[in-house]
This record gives structure tokens, C-alpha cells and sequence, in this order.
């Protein structure tokens, strides 16, 4: 799937949906699809859009260096720092009230001087509302399935894109469930850790009615993580009878309460797994290849540790706040620790790390490589980027990474490309697994969950790359030959034509109610 523009802070009018939906449409008319069903599939099932409030505590916000001026007398107060003020990652501080117990205070037009961190006007707290989405665009394979996003940039038209591309994928990946997603307009780096928690639980108990194991499924998407899966499953289970019978109501649980093994790495994994079959067929070494990887969140950072074990080369990586390179490759364990284990890096952002030099994002994308990883937000890589890329495959490890006329150009300078809804559906895949061990209080090995996991990427991806190929065919691991249609088609149209048929069959099987 892919959208033309970026998605964050774009003020062009044209649809991102309408524009994703361009592969819909071509792979439908190739597989001549059933009318009402394309009518069906179009738009999504339930478009829910609601707010919610929490109460937000004081705030301490750095002054400009203008503002700076106007306090240079202004002596320090010795408030008792400590866990009293709670760094936020966007450089704010929450005040605690009991920062104040004791202090011996300065305070001028609101400024306040904090010893060793400098001059904050306090703004007061007070209740916020935030704008709160769930899109359900189908059902008719199971379940709702899809990620919650909090990001200051989400909207409508995003998250209908986005839960559509879940139909999609839970189709490809040949699990029982539809598409969904959803989230809250936020940026999580400006509220702290209980705000977050807050607006989590009041999400829930706003949208309760509408998800449940067996209706729909969240799961840790962009800005969420396995512990705001915890609160929601909480808020959800809580004072519920049978609460041990709704494990199932979220996915990328932590593994101690009722999360699967190998989830936290999967998208990561599959999306490798698809990488290992591209090299294979290909003929390319994986040993050696030089990597590109945008984006060290959950994705990024589980493929590039696994790419880094193949003996690939990572060498350059870039993120929402940085861009490091290092030409002999970066060392990945090292990165890992700077980012994600380092209390003081609040943004997990690779901004700073001394194994690599800085270099600017577009000098990231002309970097020497082999192998070209989006894996932050859509639209990446548009096509001035595409122009720019000394690649041989993007592996879309983001959703919609690629935009319409960056496929354009890759396609024409035969660039390939491992599309997103099979690159990706690694996550969706293990969240499976995860509903079905909790549906039947199971407990997997993560070797269990791997195997399972290539198998089906692999037979799935094979599916696809027969269906581009038009080579129809049965193994002992795949069989394409339901799936192909008579012609040779790019990968992403195959991979949407092997979802459509997959979608299709229920429609035409079982009917419609009238
Ligand atoms: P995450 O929040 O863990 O990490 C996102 C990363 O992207 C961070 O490193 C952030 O700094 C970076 N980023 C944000 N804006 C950026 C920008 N403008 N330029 C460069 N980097 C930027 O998110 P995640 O879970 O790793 O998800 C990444 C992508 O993968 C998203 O498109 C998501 O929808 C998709 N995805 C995630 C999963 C999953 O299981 N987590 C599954 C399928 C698809």
C-alpha cells in the first residue's frame, strides 16, 4: 500500500485513503472482483471518532534564550528535584507538588530558576481533551485486528488508510482476522508516563463496547508499547467474571502476563524472513550487505539486530531526531543499549551516538547500500528520495513507506520491492499466536513461535512472488496455484490480488445477509 505525501504535518487536501486505495482498485479489476464485494471492502465497516479528557499536572518549560534576558537576576530556588520533577521528553519538566515541599522558592512572572537545569516558566495543568479514532474497516475473515497510534499527526484519513492495510494483511498472512486501527492525537513525548496511562484507560472505557477478543483486537503500533497493552488490558478485564477468558482482548502483551513469546522482535523477524527469501532467489549474499534502516523503534531495531547476526552491515541508520553512518558498519548491540537502555535518552533517538558521524537525512538515503529498511512512518520515500537510493530492495518494514511515485521510479530503475502487507505482517502473525495461546491458556516456546512464523512468511511470500511471476505452483510449503491470474504483475498488486481472492472466497462462500 502506499501513500503519495508524507503523513506528518501535510496540508495538501488529496485523500492519503483515496491514494492507497489505487492498489485496491488495480488488483480488483485484475481479479475481477465481485462487484458488492469491491463495494464492501471500499470503505471501511465503522468509522469511530470520539475524544477523551484526562487532568494534566503543572508543567515547567524552558524559556527561549529572548526570554532568558529578562531573568538573568533572578536567583535559583532549591526545590527538591529528585522524582519531583519528571523529565518529559520534549525537554519539559512535570512539577510535581511535592518538588515544593520545603523549597525555598524564587518565583517571577511564573519563572522559576532550577539549579544545574536553568529558567522555566510554570504552566499551569488543568483537564485536556485529545481527539481518540477506531477505525474497524472488515471483518469478514474474524475479529477486528490493528494497532492503536499515539501521534500528533494521526487523523481520519490516515487511520482509515491504515486499518485497510490490516484487511489486507491479515489476509496475506492467512490469519483469522480483519483490519483495524485506531489511536489518540497526541504526542506522547510531551505528557508523562501517568498522563499516557490516564488517556489510555480513558480510551478503553470510552470504546469498551466496541472491541473484546473475539470482536476487536488492539495491539502497540507507533508511540504505544507493551505496557500501554497492559493498562488497556486492565482497564478492559477489570472487575469482569471472567476476566482470564479476555487475555485475548489486546496483543503484544508483555510475555509475563499472557504475551507471546518472540513478539516484540516480530515485525522485525518477518519482515527478515522476507529479506532471507528475496536474497535466496535473488542469489544475493546476505553475508556482508550493506543495510540502510530508518527508524530504530520496535521494527528497526529487532531487523537490525537480526540483519546484524546474518553478518549484513548496518550502515547508517536515521530516526525522527538523527541520522548516524558508519561505513564499515555500526555496531548494533552498542546502538541498542544507547537508545533503548539508556534512562538519560528519553527520545531513544540515535541523535549523539559516538560509534557513528552524524550525517543529514538526505545524505541517508544516497548512503552506499544494498538493502533500504523504512521502518518509521509513511511516505518516506518519495520520488526524490527513490531518485537518490543505490539500493537493490526496499524492504517495507513501515506501513506505506514507499509513495506512488516513488514506486514509480523504483520500478523504473528496477529497484525491487518487498511490499509492506508481507514485509510487516510478521507483528499481526505473532499477535495470532499470542490470541490463540491465550485463547487456549498456552504457553509457546519462542523457537515454537519462530518456526511457525517463517513458515508461514515464507510460504506466504512464495504465494506472492508466484502470483507476480505467474508461475503457478504446489510445494510441500506453498501452493499458488488458486491465486495466480494468467499474467505477470509487480509484487505489490500480487500481494493484494492474494488478499482480495483470500477476502473475496467468504463473500462468494457464505453470501450475503439481505
Ligand atoms: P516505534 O514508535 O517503536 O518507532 C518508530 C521509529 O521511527 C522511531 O525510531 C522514531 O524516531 C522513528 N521516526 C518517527 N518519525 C520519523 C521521521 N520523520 N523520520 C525518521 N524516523 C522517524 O514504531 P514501530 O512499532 O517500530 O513502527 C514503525 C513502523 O512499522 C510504523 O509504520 C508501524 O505502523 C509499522 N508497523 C509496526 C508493527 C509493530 O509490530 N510494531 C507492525 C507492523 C507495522
Amino acid at each position: 500500500m502506499r501513500v503519495m505525501r508524507k503523513e506528518a504535518g501535510s496540508s495538501q487536501k488529496k485523500s492519503v485513503y483515496g491514494e492507497s486505495m489505487e492498489t485496491f482498485h488495480r488488483a480488483a479489476d485484475l481479479v475481477g472482483l465481485n462487484p458488492r464485494v469491491r463495494l464492501e471492502l471500499e470503505e471501511p465497516d465503522f468509522e469511530h471518532i470520539f475524544y477523551v479528557t484526562i487532568d494534566t499536572r503543572d508543567r515547567l518549560v524552558p524559556l527561549d534564550k529572548d526570554e532568558e534576558k529578562h531573568f538573568l537576576d533572578l536567583p535559583a530556588s532549591s526545590v527538591k528535584a529528585g522524582d519531583a520533577l519528571e523529565p518529559l521528553a520534549n525537554g519539559n519538566f512535570l512539577l510535581h507538588r511535592r518538588a515544593l515541599l520545603n523549597a525555598d522558592i524564587a518565583l517571577r512572572e511564573g519563572v522559576i530558576r532550577i539549579p544545574k537545569r536553568g529558567l522555566f516558566r510554570i504552566e499551569r495543568g488543568g483537564p485536556r481533551k485529545f481527539k481518540a479514532y477506531r477505525i474497524q474497516h472488515n471483518q469478514v475473515r474474524g475479529p477486528y485486528k490493528g494497532g492503536i497510534r499515539y501521534h500528533k499527526d494521526v487523523s481520519l484519513d490516515l487511520f482509515k488508510t491504515l486499518a485497510a492495510e490490516m484487511t489486507w494483511k491479515t489476509a496475506i498472512a492467512n490469519i483469522p482476522f480483519g483490519g483495524a486501527k485506531g489511536g489518540i492525537r497526541v504526542d506522547p513525548h510531551a505528557f508523562s508516563r501517568e498522563e499516557i496511562e490516564h488517556l489510555t484507560l480513558r480510551y478503553v472505557y470510552k470504546f469498551k463496547n466496541y472491541m473484546g477478543p473475539t470482536m476487536d483486537i488492539p495491539a502497540p503500533d507507533v508511540g504505544t508499547n507493551g505496557d500501554i497493552m497492559a493498562v488497556m488490558l486492565r482497564q478492559y478485564t477489570d472487575g469482569e467474571r471472567d476476566k482470564h477468558a479476555l487475555k485475548g482482548v489486546v496483543t503484544g502483551k508483555d510475555v509475563r502476563i499472557g504475551g507471546s513469546e518472540g513478539r516484540v522482535m516480530a515485525t522485525g523477524q518477518g519482515a527478515v524472513y522476507c529479506i532471507e527469501e528475496w536474497a535466496r532467489v535473488t542469489g544475493f549474499p546476505l553475508q556482508g550487505a550493506r543495510v540502510l534502516v530508518q527508524g530504530f523503534g520496535n521494527v528497526g531495531s529487532a531487523a537490525a539486530q537480526l540483519l546484524a547476526a546474518h553478518g549484513c552491515k548496518i550502515v547508517a541508520v536515521d530516526d525522527a531526531y538523527g541520522t548516524v553512518h558508519a561505513d564499515a558498519g555500526i555496531d548494533v548491540a552498542a546502538l541498542l543499549a544507547y537508545c533503548h537502555g539508556n534512562p538519560e535518552n528519553l527520545r531513544h533517538s540515535v541523535a549523539g551516538f559516538p560509534g557513528a558521524a552524524a550525517i543529514s537525512k538526505a545524505d541517508f538515503w544516497k548512503a552506499d547500500a544494498d538493502i533500504a529498511l523504512p521502518a518509521a512512518l509513511g511516505g518516506a520515500i518519495d520520488g526524490e528520495v527513490a531518485e537518490g537510493l543505490r539500493v537493490r530492495v526496499v524492504a517495507e518494514g513501515a506501513n506505506g513507506p514507499v509513495t506512488l511515485d516513488g514506486d514509480r521510479i523504483l520500478a523504473a530503475r528496477k529497484i525491487d520491492v518487498i511490499p509492506d502487507i508481507i514485509c510487516n505482517a510478521g507483528g499481526v502473525t505473532v499477535s495470532y499466536y499470542e490470541w490463540l495461546q491465550n485463547q487456549r491458556m498456552e504457553h509457546w516456546t519462542e523457537q515454537d513461535v519462530n518456526a511457525r512464523l517463517e513458515r508461514a512468511i515464507k510460504s506466504n511470500y512464495a504465494i506472492i512472488r508466484d502470483i507476480a511471476n505467474d508461475k503457478p505452483a504446489r510445494t510441500n510449503e506453498h501452493d499458488s496455484r488458486p491465486f495466480c491470474i494468467g499474467r505477470q504483475v509487480d509484487m505489490r498488486a500480487a500481494a493484494m490480488v492474494l488478499a482480495l481472492k483470500r477476502i473475496e472466497a467468504h463473500y462468494l462462500l457464505e453470501g450475503f445477509s439481505n
